[in-house]
C-alpha cells in the first residue's frame, strides 16, 4: 500500500483502476506565410469554428453541470474572439509573416506568461483557460481530434492537469475521480469537479508514477489522501465511508430548491459565509439563499498593500452580480486580533483581541473607511446590498458609522455615481456590550448578526485561539445562548431581523434552540446549507420550543 497527499478540492471518495488521460498531441508546424491575407482567413475560419463548439460546449456543460459551468465556456468564447488576443495574432501573421499555427501557439504562451505572472491566484489561474482555447484552435487548425478515455471502465482519471473543455467532454460515467500533478482549488477543472460531484485531488505532482496504471486506487476528495493497492482494512474502512457520503449525498441533492421550513410552517433564512468572489459557486451550488457574511478583510490579507477603491469595487461587484437579486452582506474590514497586516502597521499591542481591531480601526482612520465605504455603495448598484460593522460595543459607534455611509451617499450623488437607496445597515453582535446594549441598538441599524466566535470569546473570557482551554470555550454556554435569546428579542421588539453567522450556526445539535429561541437567519459555510436545511425540516417546534425556552430560563440548558 502507498499513500500520496495531494489537496483535496472536491470532496468525496473515489475508487477504481488508475488511468493516465491520453492527450492527442498537437505539433505546432511553422513556417513562413507568403500570402498572409490567406493565412489570416484561414485563422478566422478556424476561430469562427472554435467558438461554435465551444456554444456547443456551453450547452453541454449546462446540461451536466448547471449555469456557471456553462458561463465557463462562454468566457472561453470571449477569450477566442478577445480583440487583443486576436490583435497579437493578426500582427504575427500579417507583419512576421506567422503560418497561424505558430501566431496561435507565440500568443498563448505570451499570454499566459502574463496570467501566470499577475498575483491574483484567480487570475493565475485564467493561464489554463487561454492554453486551452488556443489548443483547440491549434487542433482545428491542424485537424488534430481530441483525446479522451479509450477505458471502458470507470477509472480514477490521472493528468498532469487537465484543461475544462478536456474535463466537460468526458465520459462522466466514466469517471471515479480525478488526480492532477498541478492545478489549484480554484482552477475551473476543480470547480467543475466540484459542480459536478466527482472527487478531486490536486497538487500531486510527481508523485503519481506511470507504472501505478491500472491499479486499484482510492482517491478521497475530502483529505486529499491517494491510496495506492490498499490493504483490506483501508479498503473496507474507505467503502464505508464513501457509502455513508453517497446516501447522504443523495439525501441533500433532493433538497436543492426546498424550503427551509419546519414541520410546523415555520421558515428561516440559511445564507453562506464567504471570504472571496470565488466563493460564490459554492453558495449557489449548495443553494444557499443570500450571503450573510462576506468577509471583506480577505481583500486586505491577499494583497501587498491596501486595496483602491476601485479594487474593492470590482469584488464587490462580481460577488453582487454573480449573486443576482439574493442578498449579500458584506462585512467591513476585521483587521487586528488574530488577522494581522505589515501594512496597516498597527502599534504593538499587549491583548490584540481586545484591541485596536475591526470598527474601532475604521473609526480612527476615516480616509480608509470612506474608501471601503465608497466601494460598497458603488457596487450596491449591482445587487442587493447589505453592510455590516464588526466588533461593536456602543451606540456612538454605530452612529459615527452611519454618519459616514450618510457623507459617502451624498458624496457619490454629487458624482453623479449612481448606488442602491435600498442598502440595509446592520451591526455584528459579537461582545457582551453589544448584546447587553441590544435594545437601544435595534432602534439604530435594520438588522444584527451574531459573531458567536467572538461572543464566546467575551462572554466567556476565553481566547478563541488558544487551543489549550478545549472544554472552557464552550459556545454551547448558557450565558452565549441567553445572551442570543436576548439580542433576538431586542431585535423583534424593534421590528428588525436577527441571526448568526459564527460556526455555531450550523452546529445541528443546536438547530432546534435557534429556532425556538426565533432566530431569523443562519450564516454558514456553503457546504453546511444543505445539512442544516435537513436539520430545519426535520423539527417540529411546537414539540421542542417551550421546553427549550423553559430549560435556558432556569439555567438547565447544558449548565
Ligand atoms: C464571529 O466572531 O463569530 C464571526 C463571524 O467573525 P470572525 O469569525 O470573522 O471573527
Ligand atoms: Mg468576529
Amino acid at each position: 500500500m502507498i499513500t500520496v497527499q495531494g489537496k483535496g478540492v472536491s470532496a468525496g471518495v473515489g475508487m477504481g483502476p488508475l488511468y493516465f488521460y491520453q492527450r492527442a498531441k498537437t505539433t505546432v508546424t511553422r513556417y513562413t506565410v507568403t500570402d498572409a491575407e490567406a493565412e489570416w482567413a484561414r485563422f478566422k475560419a478556424a476561430q469562427a469554428t472554435a467558438i461554435e463548439q465551444l456554444g456547443a460546449l456551453a450547452e453541454k456543460a449546462r446540461a451536466d453541470a448547471g449555469d456557471e459551468a456553462a458561463m465557463l465556456f462562454e468566457t472561453h468564447q470571449m477569450m477566442a474572439e478577445d480583440l487583443d488576443y486576436e490583435e497579437a495574432i493578426e500582427g504575427l501573421i500579417k507583419e512576421e509573416k506567422q503560418n497561424a499555427e505558430a501566431a496561435v501557439d507565440d500568443t498563448a504562451a505570451q499570454f499566459a506568461e502574463m496570467f501566470a505572472a499577475m498575483d491574483d491566484s484567480y487570475m493565475q489561474a485564467r493561464a489554463a483557460d487561454v492554453k486551452d482555447v488556443s489548443r483547440r484552435i491549434l487542433g482545428i487548425l491542424s485537424g488534430t481530434v481530441e483525446g479522451g478515455i479509450a477505458s471502458e471502465v470507470p477509472v480514477l482519471l490521472a493528468a498532469d492537469d487537465l484543461a475544462p473543455s478536456e474535463t466537460v467532454q468526458l465520459d462522466k460515467s466514466k469517471i471515479l475521480g480525478f488526480i492532477t500533478a498541478g492545478g489549484s482549488g480554484s482552477s475551473h477543472t476543480a470547480i467543475l469537479a466540484r459542480t459536478m460531484g466527482i472527487p478531486a485531488i490536486v497538487g500531486v505532482g510527481d508523485q503519481l508514477k506511470p507504472e501505478y496504471e491500472g491499479r486499484f486506487v482510492i482517491a478521497d476528495g475530502g483529505t486529499g489522501a491517494v491510496i495506492i493497492d490498499p490493504d483490506d482494512d483501508t479498503r473496507a474502512r474507505m467503502e464505508k465511508k464513501r457509502e455513508e457520503q453517497l446516501r447522504l449525498q443523495r439525501l441533500l441533492e433532493t433538497l436543492k430548491g426546498q424550503e427551509n421550513i419546519t414541520r410546523d410552517g415555520k421558515t428561516i433564512r440559511i445564507y453562506c459565509n464567504i471570504g472571496s468572489p470565488e466563493d460564490v459557486h459554492a453558495v449557489l451550488t449548495n443553494d444557499g439563499g443570500g450571503i450573510g457574511l462576506f468577509r471583506s478583510e480577505f481583500l486586505y490579507l491577499n494583497s501587498a498593500d491596501y486595496p483602491t477603491e476601485d479594487e474593492q469595487f470590482e469584488a464587490y461587484k462580481k460577488v453582487l452580480s454573480d449573486m443576482g437579486d439574493r442578498e449579500v452582506i458584506i462585512r467591513t474590514c476585521d483587521i487586528g486580533a488574530d488577522k494581522q497586516i505589515d501594512y496597516f502597521d498597527l502599534p504593538k499591542e499587549e491583548n490584540p483581541a481586545m484591541g485596536l481591531r475591526a470598527l474601532r480601526i475604521s473609526l480612527t482612520r476615516p480616509d480608509f473607511f470612506r474608501t471601503q465605504l465608497r466601494a460598497l455603495y458603488r457596487a450596491s448598484a449591482y445587487g442587493h446590498l447589505g453592510i455590516m460593522f464588526p466588533m461593536v460595543t456602543s451606540v456612538w459607534e454605530v452612529r459615527e458609522a452611519k454618519k459616514m455611509c450618510e457623507a459617502v451617499k451624498a458624496e457619490l450623488k454629487k458624482e453623479g455615481i449612481p448606488y442602491s437607496d435600498h442598502v440595509q445597515v446592520g451591526i455584528m453582535i459579537e461582545t457582551p456590550a453589544a448584546a447587553v446594549m441590544s435594545d437601544r441598538l435595534a432602534y439604530e441599524v435594520d438588522f444584527f448578526s451574531c459573531g458567536t466566535n467572538d461572543l464566546t470569546q467575551y462572554t466567556l473570557a476565553c481566547d478563541r485561539q488558544n487551543n489549550d482551554l478545549g472544554r472552557f470555550y464552550d459556545p454551547h454556554h448558557p450565558a452565549v445562548l441567553r445572551l442570543l435569546k436576548m439580542v433576538a428579542d431586542n431585535a423583534h421588539r424593534a421590528g428588525i431581523w436577527m441571526g448568526i453567522c459564527g460556526e455555531l450556526g450550523a452546529d445541528l445539535e443546536l438547530t432546534e434552540t435557534f429556532l425556538a429561541i426565533g432566530v431569523d437567519e443562519l450564516s454558514v459555510t456553503p457546504r453546511s446549507v444543505l445539512p442544516l436545511r435537513n436539520a430545519v425540516r426535520m423539527t417540529d417546534t411546537r414539540e421542542s420550543a417551550q421546553r427549550i425556552l423553559d430549560e435556558l430560563a432556569a439555567d438547565h440548558h447544558r449548565i
